[in-house]
């Protein structure tokens, strides 16, 4: 309808100036990291200085984040769909990501339940879906834990659960999860979740969350198979 276009037009017209903005922010963002860089290794530099300079320093990389985050999903993706092995998607995010599990202890386990499925989709979103997922079930597990991955399948889906034994996720929390920037972390971007049920809904699937606070979150994400 008349409309719909022109919430779209809005849309997009945002979106533009958004991905504008976030580009525009970037070049002084480097200056500045390599100014806050040059004075922590000044010889007068105090330690009560350096240490806010650390503060400075990841504040800034927390700008950063937001913006590269929203210039991703300002700007509309082009997917570029073919066959996805999915396990072997899984299996990069988690070589990938092997080393800082073990600096976490946190115990990462893999079950395919004999399936090997294949879908439409990007892979490389897809793996951006997973590495956001995996990484929020770290930061939910501080004092380490266990991740389990696996797949199952139901009528024409698969479905990837990402099961933490992190500190869950109080119930007021849960329906506020993916809206934008919304987190509970100090140096959050609040824009992982967001970006994953985009990608994840453009692959024509969905996303649910399961928690128990105390004993850990279940995220599960179901995408059409293809063949
Ligand atoms: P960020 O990770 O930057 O905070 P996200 O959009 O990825 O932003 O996540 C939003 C919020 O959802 C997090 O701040 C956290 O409160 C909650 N969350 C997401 N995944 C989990 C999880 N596995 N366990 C506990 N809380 C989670
Ligand atoms: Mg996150």
């Amino acid at each position: 309808s008349q409309e719909h276009l022109r919430n779209s037009e809005k849309l997009s017209v945002v979106g533009q100036l958004a991905a504008g903005v976030a580009h525009e922010i970037r070049n002084p963002l480097t200056t500045l990291k390599g100014f806050l860089q040059l004075l922590s290794k000044s010889a007068s530099t105090t330690t009560k200085e350096l240490e806010y300079l650390d503060i400075m320093k990841n504040e800034l990389t927390r700008i950063e984040s937001i913006v590269s985050e929203m210039l991703v999903l300002a700007k509309p993706q082009a997917l570029a769909f073919q066959l996805v092995d999915l396990k072997e998607n899984l299996e990069t995010i988690m070589r990938l990501l092997s080393a800082q599990a073990n600096m976490h202890t946190i115990e990462i386990t893999f079950k395919d339940n004999g399936l090997s499925p294949t879908v439409m989709g990007d892979d490389t979103q897809l793996k951006q879906v997973f590495l956001n997922l995996v990484k929020n079930a770290f930061e939910a597990m501080a004092q380490g834990g266990k991740l389990c991955i696996r797949l199952t399948s139901h009528s024409g889906y698969v479905r990837v659960d990402f099961a933490d034994t992190g500190a869950g996720i109080p119930e007021d929390v849960v329906q506020k999860i993916g809206e934008p920037f919304f987190t509970t972390k100090s140096t959050g971007t609040g824009l992982g979740f967001l970006l994953s049920k985009r990608i994840v809904t453009a692959h024509n699937g969905w996303i649910d969350i399961q928690s128990k606070l105390g004993q850990g979150t279940t995220i599960s994400v179901h995408l059409p198979v293809g063949s």
